[in-house]
């Protein structure tokens, strides 16, 4: 379900909004928001929200490993997007699920008329790290739904 206001999206985001993404914002365009639901130390593996706002999405990127590793996104409020290079982007609303394994280059974020929000499970693995790539260009964007 869309979700174009920002007091609904309050009430329908159940893990939270968090505090303004800022450590990640040069990889974004747009605003997101980032609510670590685990504490470091905690668990070998970290949970956290992320929130977009309407037209808010990351930039290509690739999860990086040499064992194991990629990213499980777990959809939580509203709708968004999710796409690989060179397939059609998916779209996303709560409940769906989204495997992406190490090394594919991929984006995700929201609809341009919807706020979305994602839990982001980092798969464990050896060697594993993040490559930050060009942004999702307004022109690419604007081809989508
Ligand atoms: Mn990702």
């Amino acid at each position: 379900m869309k979700i174009t206001d920002e007091r609904d999206f309050a009430a329908a985001n159940a893990f939270g909004l968090g505090l303004p993404n800022s450590a990640y914002a040069r990889y974004f365009t747009g605003n997101s928001y980032l609510n670590p639901l685990t504490a470091p130390g905690d668990s070998p593996i970290a949970l956290s929200n992320v929130s977009f706002e309407p037209g808010c999405r990351n930039n290509w990127h690739i999860h990086h490993a040499s064992k194991g590793g990629g990213q499980i996104l777990i959809c939580t409020a509203g709708e968004g997007w999710y796409q690989a290079e060179g397939e059609a982007a998916r779209s996303l609303a709560a409940g769906d699920v989204v495997v992406i394994p190490a090394g594919v280059k991929h984006w995700h974020g929201a609809k341009r008329d919807s706020w979305f929000a994602h839990i982001a499970f980092e798969v464990p693995g050896e060697g594993c790290s993040n490559e930050w790539l060009e942004p999702v260009t307004d022109a690419e964007y604007a081809l989508l739904g």
